[in-house]
């Protein structure tokens, strides 16, 4: 049985890029009779807002999604949470720590960022880490802990990674990719690598479907999973909405908030409805409710190039 997810951050409001993957990824779970799970991922404290992972669950129920289980609270399902489920972070932290995997970093942000002109393989992430603390001495280590908090990073092992994108294709990504990445921050913050590979994994999640622009983390997390013994999942990409532009819709396209669509009296069918004729699925930009699209479901329609949505069909949400 197929199980998938949506795992928004609740650092700001939900905008329509957002709906178009949730919507995509719990279409590819419906048509396929299979169980879909929401996770608000609030690993990152900080930046994390719980008003915006309620206006999240409220968006998405506006939108017509669902999702078949998590706490139950005697009426419709809450999601999982993330930073209610950090002692399963930290024991999969302590056996990649066991199986020597993990170093502790020192560099300051400073320092990363004189390095950060520097050539690198990793766009959503930030430049390839050099690897500067991964050769220290014990003794070096224990000097610097004693006047400094690390951060840990897992050691990308000499091995290209390979695997089939179920929208993207083939892809490939040479040895060590991206470099050696954070799995715990000098703060005490678990990152999203190692949190979302813990908890698809703890879900049974068998398909993730999320935007290309995570096309990057995919070698980090699957070495992950291998290194805990696990099964990955597998991944489907999808191209990323741009403004007319080529840049990413954002706000100065009038890629507004669902909270403000909501305001405006909008009704959700016409939001699926265009975001469902964007992404090759629906042949007008006809409002249709998000269930009438279930049957007809099929991701090889969804373009592999990105979608460009032109500025008036924008301005009509
Ligand atoms: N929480 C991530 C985000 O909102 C998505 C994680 C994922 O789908 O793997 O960008």
């Amino acid at each position: 049985m197929k199980r998938g997810r949506f795992a928004p951050t609740p650092s700001g409001l939900m905008h329509i890029g957002n709906a178009r993957t949730a919507l995509l990824s719990w279409l590819q779970i419906r048509s396929a009779d299979g169980q879909f799970i929401l996770r608000i991922e609030d690993i990152d404290k900080p930046r994390s807002r719980p008003h915006y992972a309620k206006q999240a669950i409220d968006d998405l129920r506006w939108l017509g999604l669902d999702w078949d289980e998590g706490p139950d609270v005697g009426g419709p399902y809450a999601p999982y949470v993330q930073s209610e489920r950090e002692e399963q972070y930290e024991a999969a932290l302590q056996q990649l720590l066991d199986q020597d995997k993990l170093y502790p970093c020192f560099c300051s942000r400073a320092e990363l960022q004189a390095i950060a002109s520097a050539p690198h393989g990793l766009s959503a992430e930030g430049p390839a880490y050099p690897g500067l603390c991964r050769h220290l001495t014990s003794a070096e280590r224990e000097e610097r802990t004693a006047v400094k908090q690390p951060s840990l990073r897992f050691a990308m092992p000499e091995q290209p990674v390979a695997y089939m994108d179920e929208a993207a294709g083939l892809q490939k990504f040479a040895s060590g990719a991206g470099g050696d990445f954070v799995v715990k921050r000098a703060d005490g913050i678990i990152s999203y690598q190692l949190a979302v590979v813990v908890d698809d994994a703890a879900m049974g999640i068998t398909d993730v479907l999320r935007g290309y622009d995570l096309l990057d983390s995919t070698p980090r997390q699957l070495l992950l999973y291998e290194a805990l013994g696990l099964a990955p999942p597998r991944f489907a990409h999808v191209p990323l909405m741009l403004g007319s532009d080529g840049n990413r819709l954002a706000k100065r396209h009038g890629a507004i908030s669902l909270a403000s669509i909501r305001e405006r009296g909008l009704l959700p069918e016409l939001i699926v409805g265009a975001l469902a004729s964007w992404s090759g699925l629906h042949d007008r930009t006809e409002p249709i409710a998000a269930r009438e699209l279930i049957k007809s479901f099929d991701l090889n329609n969804v373009p592999k190039e990105p979608i460009i949505v032109d500025d008036a069909s924008l301005i009509l949400l």
